[in-house]
């Protein structure tokens, strides 16, 4: 594969490498997918690309460590659900009825997603895989799109111990995933606690194949430290495992993560509406967990990491505040900084991942996954005087102007890369047409298989009754007309 070399020209450059190294004025080099240089004024090849980053925020691509694709054919139907009413959708309703060329529109669709809102690599958490064929129809929509996947195998109709042990995905991971195209594998289930712990069986063939798991852990009323405490007995806490939400555990189970290698995934935005726990990022930071994010799925909430960055950063301080006014205490300086966020959407993923060698920092030898922030259009784009803050709280998907992806354009001018940019076929995919004719079949299907009625209860789950408090004032002894006390 040999891209054209790109050149951003004369961007603010959040680097993120070890020293945190900000550029303002510079110039990010890409050759043969790698990056080749960062600096001011660099000297590029004759054919190179030039891309004005002037105006702009020239940063890492993100990395996007629990997203759920596939239920991007549902994108936001579950947008008044809890997390009970998921379950009921996922587990005994809709889930059952996505067939292989359901789990690829929403796949396609979301890996489309991924790329225009510049989330570079994303770990696609995918539980729907009911057989074989639904795995395939999977890796066949990522691999379509110019973007990095990392293939999380789950099928949440199934026991851990019956899928992961079965022929039929030792066959597919030797079809797809030895000598593939995708930027990594891993096993994706949950761990219930289960004093037998049957999931054992599905560990040790994550340990066979050398394949990291990902798991849901400290989710209110599903998972627990029970289940964290197995995994630790029974020695698979190991380096590389991601703890998905993490929000309701005890502190010894965070010293756990901590001390075995493995890192959290945190998805605020879900955390915050679906009821896993307190989104745990002001927890962790004092356990010393490391930190990735994620937005998780696109049925309910958005899926970009601004939203996540933006979110995370609030509800730690939200929180952090709430803590001290139950002490009486003031806080007058924050500990969670914009900076950090920023680390955690791009080196935080990469890490977690095992990717950081090659991923989550602008610096030469590594891959050439480069995200441009530019929109001269839009007055929240001036000025920007902090960099991190910037990306963090003033801009929104809609200002990534650029996507390079490996040394490939992907989104130029702010609009995706067809199908006819591709010089080796790898970009063939990022076809927004085709991706919405197959979501719009899904829907159909859905909603046929599932009958009107059921559909639309679906959505709309039931309002509880609100208890009002008992209001000693009467609005009566107010006019409202006149602005007048009656009395
Ligand atoms: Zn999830």
């Amino acid at each position: 594969m040999s891209e054209r070399p790109v050149v951003f020209r004369g961007g603010l450059v959040l680097t993120m490498d070890d020293s945190r190294t900000v550029l303002p004025g510079a110039d990010v080099l890409v050759v043969d997918g790698r990056i080749a240089a960062v600096g001011p004024g660099l000297s590029v090849p004759d054919d190179a690309e030039v891309i004005d980053a002037s105006g702009g925020i020239v940063m890492p691509g993100m990395i996007d460590t629990h997203r759920h694709l596939w239920q991007t054919a549902m994108r936001g139907y579950g947008t008044d659900w809890t997390l009970t009413q998921y379950f009921v959708w996922y587990y005994l309703e809709s889930g059952k009825h996505f067939r292989p060329e359901d789990i690829y529109a929403g796949n396609l669709l979301g890996a489309i997603e991924a790329i225009d809102a510049g989330v570079t690599t994303t770990v696609d958490w995918s539980h729907g895989l009911q057989t074989p064929q639904h795995a395939d129809a999977a890796v066949d929509a990522l691999e379509s799109v110019p973007g990095r996947f990392v293939l999380a195998y789950g099928n949440l109709q199934q026991g851990p111990w019956e899928w992961a042990t079965s022929d039929g995905f030792r066959d597919f991971h030797r079809r797809r995933i030895d000598g593939g195209k995708l930027a990594g594998f891993q096993l994706a289930f949950d761990v219930t606690g289960d004093p037998a712990f049957p999931e054992k069986a599905a560990f040790e063939v994550a340990r066979e194949l050398g394949v990291a798991v990902t798991t849901h852990a400290g989710v209110w009323g599903a998972t627990n430290d029970e289940g964290i405490r197995l995994m630790y007995e029974n020695g698979f806490m190991t380096p590389g495992t991601v703890y998905v939400h993490a929000a309701t555990l005890s502190s010894d189970s965070y010293h756990r993560i901590a001390a075995t290698g493995g890192s959290v995934s945190v998805s605020t935005e879900s955390e915050q509406s679906a009821g896993q726990g307190y989104p745990p990022t002001w927890a962790l930071r004092r356990h010393g967990v490391p930190v990735s994010l994620s937005m998780d799925t696109s049925v309910w909430w958005s899926g970009d990491l601004f939203s996540a960055m933006r979110t995370t950063l609030s509800a730690d301080r939200s929180r952090e505040h709430l803590e001290a006014h139950g002490k009486q205490e003031t806080v007058t300086h924050h500990h969670l900084r914009a900076e950090q966020v920023v680390e955690w959407a791009t080196r935080g993923g990469a890490k977690a991942l095992g990717l950081y060698a090659e991923l989550g920092a602008l610096t030469p030898g590594r891959r050439g996954d480069v995200v441009l922030i530019k929109n001269d259009a839009s007055p929240a784009m001036f000025p920007i005087l902090h960099p991190y803050g910037h990306v963090v709280f003033q801009a929104q998907r809609g200002d990534v102007h650029t996507v390079v992806v490996g040394g490939a354009v992907v989104k130029r001018d702010g609009r995706l890369v067809g199908a006819a940019a591709s010089s080796d076929g790898r970009l063939a995919g990022a076809d927004l047409r085709t991706a919405r004719a197959k979501v719009a079949a899904t829907v159909d299907h859905l909603r046929e298989t599932l009958g009107e009625e059921a559909w639309q209860r679906g959505q709309n789950p039931d309002l509880p009754q609100a208890e009002l408090f008992d209001n000693p004032y009467q609005y009566t002894d107010y006019d409202a007309g006149t602005a007048e006390w009656k009395h």
